[in-house]
């Protein structure tokens, strides 16, 4: 099974996943290593400080790591924000996180006020599940961590995995936020 896990920086996508990864005993492939690792990317936006992935190079890559696993039998855990454009998917995971608390988590990264409001817009209005949806479908599920501990998000996605529980696109609106920063 190949599981997506997306969400805007700041989320929890890492946390959540690691913990996922050791309780369902799955391979985690963490994207944002993956392109440090292989050189995934074309440049660096020094004003962002973000690097500009090769997404052609980074799709490649992971269909090569996929395809040496056997996932109708084992659990593929892809994390990263730009995991959602993937296409091959038995699942997707939206993390989401109210903006006033995502701007905490950002503020505690150390990051600066333009990338935190660049990243809480994209978060107000849900650009992640809106992207994932748009390839995905109905496998798209999206889970509000605001109140719930890293553990909490891990037994919700379980529920998902096991078909007992379905947080469809649309469950978390956090529109409300847009232009509060
Ligand atoms: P991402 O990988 O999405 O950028 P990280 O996992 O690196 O996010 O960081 C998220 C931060 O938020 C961590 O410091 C984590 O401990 C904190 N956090 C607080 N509550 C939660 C929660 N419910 N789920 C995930 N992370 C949480």
């Amino acid at each position: 099974m190949i599981i997506l896990i997306t969400g805007t920086p700041g989320v929890g996508k890492t946390t959540v996943s690691g913990l996922l990864a050791e309780k369902i005993n799955a391979y985690l492939i963490d994207i944002n290593k993956l392109v440090d690792e292989k050189h995934l990317y074309t440049g660096i936006d020094e004003e962002k400080g973000y690097k500009i992935v090769n997404l052609d190079d980074l799709f490649n890559e992971l269909d090569h790591i996929v395809g040496e696993i056997d996932y109708l039998n084992e659990y593929i855990l892809i994390e990263g924000h730009l995991s959602h454009l993937f296409e091959k998917s038995d699942l997707v995971i939206v993390l989401r996180a109210n903006p006033d608390m995502l701007q905490g988590r950002m503020k505690t990264k150390g990051w600066n006020k333009p990338k935190i409001r660049e990243n809480i817009e994209a978060e107000a209005i849900d650009i992640c599940s809106y992207e994932a949806f748009e390839i995905h479908g109905d496998k798209v599920n999206e889970i509000d961590t605001s109140n719930v501990s890293p553990e909490e998000v891990v037994g919700l996605i379980i529920d998902v995995i096991k078909g007992d529980k379905k947080f469809p696109v649309g469950s978390v609106d956090f529109l409300e936020y847009l232009g509060k920063f």
